[in-house]
């Protein structure tokens, strides 16, 4: 059973971070700027003599001063909201190498809502805070997935992350067309924000130590944090009612690698090492935007993992992070053009919610007396 669903654009947000201690020393200008902590352009001068700057608009623009509460409460309250009533969401962190992706999305995992508190963890605080103050059951489940050279990894297994695991496959959910699953992934049920917070640093870690093992950098991979919640609600007609919410935490690979047309930069070629998954994003993106006949989807792991959530049923929102100083600006024009052209891509969100067994049996008995009478009739 899904409810009516109405198309709506992918919302997109710019976060622009503080200059960092080399632009300073270095005294690259600070040629991006926004309309004070947060607002909707953001501006960009290359020169301090050109006449004028251009303009960039989006759904939201935080300047370096907004912090990570200020991102929470503007970007992810209403998507956890969204995620109680049983739709799927996705957040994706876009951008070049450190400006803010993982600060955005992890932040200090330390603390759930500690002044640094990241999206996840604020996330999972609130969405604990929110569910024990309601009295349906419900249970919450997570798992953290990297994409490293089109292997998949399980963050949470036990096993040695540094050896791909085979056991891992993507398939399609039969219940929802265009909606992919992991199959032999660790689906862990928490209890409290805390739990959480404790694996995602074991998960995190694994990330770290599994890369300085095989040489790899951890910015040319994707994490994929996943929080699954089910609540049963009983409605005013007595009628158990599930719903099943997900929300899909994205940190992306760096985007320095692959231009905005799809195709790879210079070094990134040179040096053999073709980041699959965020090119088949960009040209997946530029497919829906041109709306072509067909999407490539099925060209990476990324894109298959996450299709509902380009062009499907999934509400998706992209928070493209940039630098202000002028020795990033390229990368910064690319990530902006990137995030604009993003804009247009349009999704239809669908609920997930479906009567529980003891209704649909109610239900499937109302249908069978009703064919029985016809029979007779
Ligand atoms: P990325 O994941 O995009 O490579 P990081 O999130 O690791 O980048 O950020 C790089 C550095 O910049 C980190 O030390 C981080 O704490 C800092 N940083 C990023 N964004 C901000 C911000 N908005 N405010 C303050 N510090 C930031
Ligand atoms: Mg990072």
């Amino acid at each position: 059973m899904s409810s009516e669903s109405k198309e709506t654009n992918i919302n997109v947000v710019v976060r622009v971070r503080p200059r960092n201690q080399k632009e300073i020393r270095e005294n690259s200008p600070i040629v991006i700027s926004t309309s004070g902590v947060k607002g909707k352009d953001l501006h960009v001068k290359a020169n301090p003599s050109d006449p004028q700057s251009k303009t960039y608009s989006f759904d939201k623009v935080f300047g370096p001063d907004a912090d990570q509460q200020m991102v929470y409460d503007e970007v992810v309250a209403p998507i956890l909201e969204e995620v109680l009533m049983g739709y799927n969401c996705t957040i994706f962190a876009y951008g070049q190498t450190g400006t803010g992706k993982t600060h955005t999305m992890e932040g200090d995992l330390t603390s759930c809502a500690g002044k640094d508190a990241g999206i996840i963890p604020r996330t999972l605080y609130r969405l604990f805070d929110k569910l024990e103050k309601e009295d349906s059951e419900y249970s919450v489940r997570v798992s953290f997935l990297e994409i490293y050279n089109e292997e998949l990894r399980d963050l949470l297994s036990p096993d040695d992350p540094t050896v791909p695991s085979v056991k891992l496959k993507i398939f399609e959910d039969m219940n929802r067309r265009g909606s992919n699953e992991v199959q032999g992934m660790e689906k862990i049920l928490v209890n409290s924000a805390q739990d959480v917070i404790t694996i995602l640093q074991k998960g995190s870690n694994k990330r770290q130590t599994a890369a300085t093992k095989m040489n790899e950098a951890s910015s040319r991979s994707h994490c994929i944090f996943t929080i699954t919640v089910h609540i049963k609600e009983t409605t005013s007609d007595g009628e158990d009612l599930l719903k099943v919410g997900k929300l899909n935490l994205v940190d992306l690979a760096g985007s320095e690698n692959v231009g905005r047309s799809g195709a790879e930069k210079g070094r990134a070629k040179e040096a053999g090492m073709i980041n699959q998954s965020l090119l088949t994003l960009g040209r997946v993106i530029n497919a829906l935007v041109e709306k072509g006949l067909h999407i490539p989807y099925r060209e990476s792991k990324l894109t298959r993992l996450l299709q509902d959530s380009l062009g499907g049923k999934t509400k998706t929102c992209i928070v493209a992070a940039v630098s202000p100083a002028k020795c990033n600006l390229e990368e910064s024009l690319s990530t902006l053009d990137y995030a604009h052209r993003a804009k247009n891509i349009r999704n239809k969100p669908e609920v997930n919610q479906r009567m529980t067994k003891k209704a649909l049996i109610r239900e499937y008995e109302t249908q069978i007396e009703r064919l029985k009478m016809d029979l007779q009739a």
